[in-house]
């Protein structure tokens, strides 16, 4: 045990010599005085984020990430075993990057009734997951009561398991369909069984580019609104940010500084994670989508901008196994969970992963080839096994680096 910490410190120590001696060769002397902060751990400014997405300098932003997300974490890697449930596709709104809504009778179109969901949850009885991660469309008809009792009976089959679940677009409209003020709808659910929310529905939060991309749902003052009644009310949650449509740089920074500026105030979000845009079936189709350099920047920047975040996830069904691998030497220190092939929001958008599922041991041997330490852990990250010392090569048999 302290031979590792000895280890760790050194592997930190060889780091910050490693970081001091890159620094040393930057010319441009405003990218030279951003590294030079972050490596003093200060806090950098909306211009200096611009300043790091404008650089092509990719070497340097990775290496930044990862001292940030050394000095946070160490080689820690986490991951979950969890699953999700989508109750309905069918929406009442049209985000035009979404490939995942129906209305209702259309063709592709879902309602699972609570028996059905029931089934679902039955099936991970003796599992060992830990989560189950429920979001959907915004349904017309469903209220805070009906998916309180949903979450009843997901809890009465699965005693012990965290529910993170809907995302402050779902909770809007289910909340103000019961009648309820914010603060009694989120206490009315937290009785019900909600333990977290998930970060979705963010989208972009400035306002030129959110009312192109989804007009009509809840509002980027909703959305923050939403989030911080919950942190006051001790539900914890997460946040998001979809990138790589039709938002600029600076819409990203403006994002990230709102979230950032919430933190401040509730510390109540335990993960930052970027969602790739996804280019098929959608009303976006036609801008295309960021290449792989672009994701890895994307994860290195907003590691060194979210100071006060604790994690950053890269969600590997969204952006594959391969990137979400490369991608924890760009600031990331999540990659989710075991899934089992129970969401389709992104593969109906057009990710690679048509099915995703990954087993325990997959998962622990992808981040061991990345040269990472494999933690499994709770939703709120509370460390439920540390896999670092095992051996879990024999009978993997998946594509992945190293
Ligand atoms: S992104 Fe969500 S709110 Fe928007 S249309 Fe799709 S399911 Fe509905």
């Amino acid at each position: 045990m302290q031979l590792s910490k000895h280890f760790e410190s050194y592997e930190i120590t060889s780091i910050f010599v490693a970081m001091n001696f890159l620094i040393s060769s930057i010319k441009d002397t405003a990218l030279k005085a951003i590294a030079e902060k972050v490596l003093a751990n200060e806090r950098i400014t909306d211009e200096e984020g611009l300043i790091l997405y404008e650089s092509n300098h990719l070497s340097l932003l990775g290496s930044l990430a990862h001292h940030v997300r050394t000095r946070k974490h160490g080689k820690n890697v986490y991951f979950n075993r969890n699953f999700h449930i989508e109750p309905t596709n069918i929406c009442i709104f049209t985000c035009a990057f979404c490939a995942f809504a129906r209305r209702p009778g259309e063709e592709g179109a879902w309602e699972y009734t609570i028996e059905e969901i029931e089934n679902i949850a039955r099936k991970y009885q003796g599992k060992g997951v830990t989560e189950v991660h429920i979001v959907g469309g915004v349904h017309p008809k469903r209220d805070v009561h009906y998916y309180g009792e949903m979450i009843q009976r997901i809890k009465k089959i699965l005693p012990g398991i965290h529910v993170k679940a809907f995302t402050a677009v779902e909770l809007a409209v289910m909340i103000a369909r019961s009648k309820m003020t914010l603060e009694e709808g989120l206490l009315k659910l937290k009785e019900y069984g909600l333990d977290s929310i998930p970060g979705g529905g963010a989208e972009i939060f400035a306002e030129d580019i959110r009312s192109q991309i989804c007009d009509t749902k809840a509002s980027t003052d909703q959305w923050l609104i939403i989030h911080e009644t919950a942190h006051k009310l001790g539900i914890p949650s997460n946040c998001t940010m979809l990138y790589g449509h039709i938002e600029k740089y600076h819409h990203r920074i403006d994002h990230m500084n709102r979230l950032r500026a919430l933190q401040d105030k509730t510390s109540g979000f335990n993960t930052f994670i970027p969602l790739k845009f996804r280019d098929d079936n959608n009303d976006l189709s036609y801008v295309g989508e960021v290449n792989m350099l672009e994701d890895l920047k994307n994860y290195a920047v907003a590691r060194i901008f979210m100071d006060n975040i604790p994690h950053l996830k890269a969600y590997w069904p969204m952006i594959g196994k391969q990137t979400a691998q490369l991608s924890l030497s760009y600031g990331v220190d999540d990659i989710d969970g075991t899934i089992d092939d129970t969401t389709k929001i992104y593969s109906m958008a057009g990710a690679e992963e048509k099915n995703p599922a990954l087993s325990t041991k997959e998962l622990v041997y992808i981040i061991k080839k990345a040269g990472f330490l494999p933690i499994e852990r709770d939703t709120l990250y509370n460390v439920i096994h540390d896999y670092s010392k095992e051996n879990v090569q024999d009978g993997v048999d998946i594509p992945v680096l190293g």
